[in-house]
C-alpha cells in the first residue's frame, strides 16, 4: 500500500542484506521503493537492483556531494541508459548543498546541466536542497523543469515556499523529520500541501523517523511518516498511503 519515494538501499548496512529484506518490505506493506543515485560508481548498483527487484525503480544522477570528484562527461551516458533500462524513471539525486560543501559555481553548473538533461528526456527531477533554497529555486525557473515533473526531496523549506513549489507544479515530499517532537515547520508544510502533491520517504538508511531516530532506517518505516502525516492531514494512514503512492506513480510514470 505505500510507496517509499527515497531510499538509498544500495548503501550499507542494507544492500549487503537485500535478498532477505526485499519480502520483509513487501510483508511490511510497501509495494514500490525510488532508489536515487549518490556517486557515479552506485550506477550499476541502481541499475542492477532495479532491474533484479519488480518493487525497485532507480534514479540516477551525481549528488552535490559528488561532482567535485568527478568527470561532468559522465552525464552523457545518462540518455542511452534511460533507453536500456526501462526502470530507470528520473534524474536523481541531484542539487544543490551549501551546507557541506562550499563549490557553489561548479554545484550550479551540474545542476543546470542535470536539469536540462532531464527536461529533454521528459523524465522528472529528485532535488536535494541544503541550505540553498534561493538557488535551487532560480535554476528550476529558469530551465522550467516542472513541465517534465520536480520533487523536492526531504523538503525542508519554508510554507511560503512550498506554497510556490506547488503553484509551479513541483511535489513536496517528506521524510523523518515531520516525525520529530520539535518539526515545527515540517508539520505545518504536511498540513498544506495538496493530497495530490505529496509523497512520502524514508531517505534510507539515513534519517530514521521516530521512535527510531539516530538508528538505521529502512523502508518499513515510511508507514511511520505515513501514519504522522495522516494525522496532521486528519485522514486515515490507509487514505493518506492511496494518494501518496498513486502520487509517485503519476511522477514517475509507473
Ligand atoms: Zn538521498
Amino acid at each position: 500500500m505505500l510507496f517509499d519515494t527515497h531510499a538509498h538501499i544500495d548503501n550499507e548496512p542494507l544492500y549487503s542484506d537485500l535478498e532477505n529484506l526485499i519480502p520483509t518490505f513487501k510483508k511490511d506493506g510497501i509495494d514500490y521503493i525510488m532508489l536515487p543515485a549518490v556517486e557515479h560508481e552506485s550506477w550499476p548498483r541502481v541499475l542492477s537492483i532495479s532491474k533484479k527487484y519488480d518493487m525497485v525503480y532507480g534514479a540516477l544522477g551525481i549528488h552535490p556531494s559528488d561532482v567535485a570528484k568527478t568527470d561532468i562527461k559522465v552525464l552523457d551516458e545518462i540518455a542511452h541508459l534511460l533507453t536500456d533500462y526501462p526502470k530507470i524513471k528520473a534524474i536523481g539525486e541531484i542539487g544543490l548543498d551549501y551546507h557541506w560543501y562550499d563549490n557553489k559555481e561548479q554545484q550550479q553548473v551540474w545542476l543546470r546541466r542535470q536539469l536540462e538533461i532531464a527536461k529533454q528526456n521528459d523524465v522528472p527531477v529528485i532535488i536535494h536542497d541544503r541550505d540553498a533554497h534561493a538557488d535551487v529555486k532560480r535554476l528550476l525557473d529558469e530551465v522550467d523543469s516542472y513541465k517534465s515533473g520536480v520533487v523536492m526531496h526531504c523538503y525542508s523549506g519554508s510554507v511560503e515556499m512550498a506554497e510556490d513549489y506547488i503553484q509551479k507544479g513541483a511535489y513536496i515530499s517528506l521524510g523523518g523529520p515531520v516525525t520529530f517532537k520539535n518539526a515545527k515547520t515540517p508539520k505545518e508544510v504536511a498540513k498544506i500541501v495538496p493530497l495530490d502533491r505529496i509523497l512520502i520517504e524514508t531517505d534510507s538508511p539515513y534519517l530514521a523517523p521516530h521512535p527510531f531516530r539516530g538508528k538505521t532506517n529502512s523502508p518499513s518505516y515510511v508507514r511511520l511518516i505515513a501514519a504522522e502525516i495522516a494525522s496532521l492531514k486528519g485522514l486515515s494512514l490507509e487514505e493518506l498511503a492511496f494518494h501518496t503512492k498513486e502520487n509517485a506513480k503519476r511522477i514517475f510514470k509507473i
